[in-house]
């Protein structure tokens, strides 16, 4: 491996004990020990630091979303192993009480009653009935979260508002899966060991927005993140974050607004060569020492971008 690749990996989540349908929970202990992990085999930077040279391979921690777990057990464990973490966060979503929808998703596909075996969603201009009943709920959660991925995030609320009351089951998210509050992302964010990163105003799919539109999730979001923490924010990260996620006009909204770096899921190593806009990153689940020790061998052979 070249000294100067570097792997950007991604979390959501540190939390054990919890319904987890998409599977965004990484234990403490197992965050732990991948930190641990980290030290050993890698020199653990920021995202500022990856431009820069060194004799082991930089590996950045990164967390996605917001979640209150960040602060109350990621935080703790970073400080006491002392590695840095970059924790992209949603700004429009602190605070809320209606949290991120597909943790309500979650919870109304797990409380269905079980004679409803349909739900009627907006597509199109019309509406289309998707089948529900699969033994394994991930599949409904997949097939739903598919037609509605497209929607303005607004609507989708709403939807399953309009779902909620449809079926007579809250669709309150479980509260484990909580966003932060406001003072809880200003305790975060005054943490030696965090970098505060933006991850748009409303958690959008960018690329189904005008550029008009996607410029306007990004760069209040920085603002409104800036005035809270009263740090400057350099990097961002697309949410959802894949190859369909966003477009050109993406990369440029974020360039405009004054970012440094925008990190994707694309998964891939970095390097000083990298397209500072396209970040690629790695992944991690709830995986033993072991199993990520391996996942940090086995990403040597990643493809650079
Ligand atoms: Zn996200």
């Amino acid at each position: 491996m070249k000294s100067g690749d570097a792997r950007v990996l991604f979390y959501h989540r540190i939390a054990e004990g919890v319904d987890d349908p998409f599977t965004l929970c990484v234990s403490p202990e197992r965050f732990a020990a991948h930190l641990d992990e980290i030290g050993r085999c890698g020199e653990p930077s920021t995202l500022t630091e990856l431009s820069l040279p060194s004799s082991r391979p930089r590996i950045v921690v990164t967390f996605d979303d917001g979640y209150a777990d960040n602060l109350i057990n990621a935080v703790p464990i970073a400080e006491a192993k002392g590695v840095p973490i970059t924790i992209f966060v949603t700004s429009g979503v602190l605070g809320s009480s209606d949290g991120f929808w597909w943790d309500r998703l979650g919870t109304l596909l797990r409380s269905r009653p079980s004679s409803i075996k349909e739900v009627s969603l907006p597509a199109d201009g019309g509406t289309v009935r998707v089948r529900l009943g699969s033994p394994w709920r991930r599949i409904d959660l997949q097939s739903v979260r598919r037609h509605l991925l497209p929607l303005p995030v607004g609507e989708i609320h709403r939807v399953l508002d309009s779902v909620s009351e449809q079926w007579g089951i809250s669709a309150a998210p479980p509260p484990d899966a909580r966003p932060l509050t406001c003072s809880e992302f200003v305790e975060l964010a005054a943490s030696d060991v965090v970098t505060i990163g933006d991850h748009t105003v409303d958690h959008a799919r960018l690329r189904d927005l005008e550029p008009a539109d996607q410029l306007q999730t990004i760069a209040p979001s920085k603002e409104r993140l800036e005035q809270l923490s009263g740090r400057s924010i350099s990097h961002f990260a697309y949410p959802f974050g894949g190859k369909d996620a966003f477009d050109d006009h993406s990369v440029e909204a974020v360039r405009s607004a004054g970012f440094e770096t925008a990190c994707t899921t694309i998964p891939g190593n970095a390097s000083s060569t990298s397209d500072p806009y396209r970040l690629p990153r790695h992944q991690v689940k709830n995986w033993s020492r072991l199993r990520f020790r391996l996942a940090l061998e086995r990403w040597r052979l990643a493809p650079r971008h």
